[in-house]
């Protein structure tokens, strides 16, 4: 039987993913704040609602990708959120999905007030980016009872390659941050390398090639480099527009810092790259891109 889903925030990572459920013949029904992203899901056949609380009238599956966890526990939790209208409806079987990157501290509250009523939840956070977002190809990291697991996971692989049960509720979350923490880190180590290569005349294109094949080689070169016209269709060759915010970045790396302090670990380089990203973001570039921090290394012309 055809599963019916609601999927609410398409943005530059809900946009993509929606599409594929699309295409993967499930009944999709959407909802954002912006309606030209709604209007465009609309053209590539999904409903559309004008709230939540209508988009989720049919759902089996409720799909959340929203850019932070206030918002995540405004749109379920508290009196007048998806949680109650989905007890107040008596709708049975509703699994909830919830892919946006937030603390696990707030990914476990909305997962305990599902437990209470009865509703399966899982966070489901991702990695990849917008372009395995396009691709169906993203990496899901999640957490939660395995029942719920894996109950989620045909939806999850019309969306991802690499499907991931982390652990209990939460653990998706935790996952993710370590791994943006790490993701930040190497990024910037990739800029610093390739600045500093550039400012002695190399081409960044070569010291690409040579880096990857190399001992220096990582995501941030295979896939994202950050320097402009060394790879087409990533966003630093496209002004740093689209991709991953560094709004959406320092957000990551302060819940990191939150873990960090929370379980006593020692995160030196996490520490430096939550800095510059946030010096990054103060000097106007958070609607850019997060690889756009080669900027933050160049030379100024005087
Ligand atoms: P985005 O800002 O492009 O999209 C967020 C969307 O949510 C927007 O369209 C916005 O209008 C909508 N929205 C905000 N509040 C809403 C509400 N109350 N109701 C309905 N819609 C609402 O962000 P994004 O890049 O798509 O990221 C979404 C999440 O995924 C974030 O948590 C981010 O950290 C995570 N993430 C992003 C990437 C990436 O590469 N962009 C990769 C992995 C994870």
């Amino acid at each position: 039987m055809t599963q019916n889903i609601a999927f609410i925030g398409l943005g530059n990572m809900g946009g993509p993913m929606a599409k594929n459920l699309i295409k993967n013949d499930f009944n999709v029904t959407v909802y954002d704040l912006n309606s030209a992203a709604v209007a465009e899901l609309k053209a590539a056949g999904a409903n559309s609602a004008d709230n939540a609380k209508s988009a989720i009238k049919d759902a089996d599956v409720i799909i959340s990708m929203l850019p932070n966890g206030a918002i995540v526990k405004s749109l379920y939790t508290g009196s007048n959120g998806l949680i109650d209208q989905i007890v107040n409806e008596g709708k049975d079987n509703v699994l909830i999905i919830d892919s946006s990157t937030i603390a696990a501290d707030d990914a476990r509250a909305v997962g305990k007030a599902c437990e209470q009523k009865g509703i399966a939840m899982i966070d489901a956070p991702v990695s990849g980016g917008t372009a395995a977002a396009e691709a169906g190809t993203l990496t899901f990291i999640c957490g939660g009872e395995p029942t719920h697991f894996e109950a989620a996971k045909v939806v999850l692989n019309a969306m991802g390659r690499h499907i991931f049960h982390a652990g209990a509720s939460g653990a998706g979350q935790v996952a993710k941050i370590c791994n943006n923490m790490l993701l930040a880190i190497h990024m910037v180590g990739t800029a610093e390398a390739l600045n500093m290569g550039a400012q002695q005349g190399l081409d960044p294109a070569v010291m690409s090639e040579i880096m990857k094949a190399s001992s220096g080689n990582n995501w941030s070169l295979q896939v994202y480099n950050p320097y402009p016209g060394v790879m087409p269709n990533v966003p630093s060759s496209k002004d740093y527009q689209g991709g991953f915010m560094v709004d959406l970045m320092s957000k990551d790396l302060g819940l990191s810092q939150e873990l960090a302090a929370k379980s006593k670990s020692a995160t030196p380089l996490g520490a430096l790259a939550t800095q510059l990203y946030q010096i990054h973001q103060a000097g106007g570039a958070g609607d850019k891109d997060f690889s756009s921090i080669l900027q933050l290394l160049q030379k100024k012309e005087s």
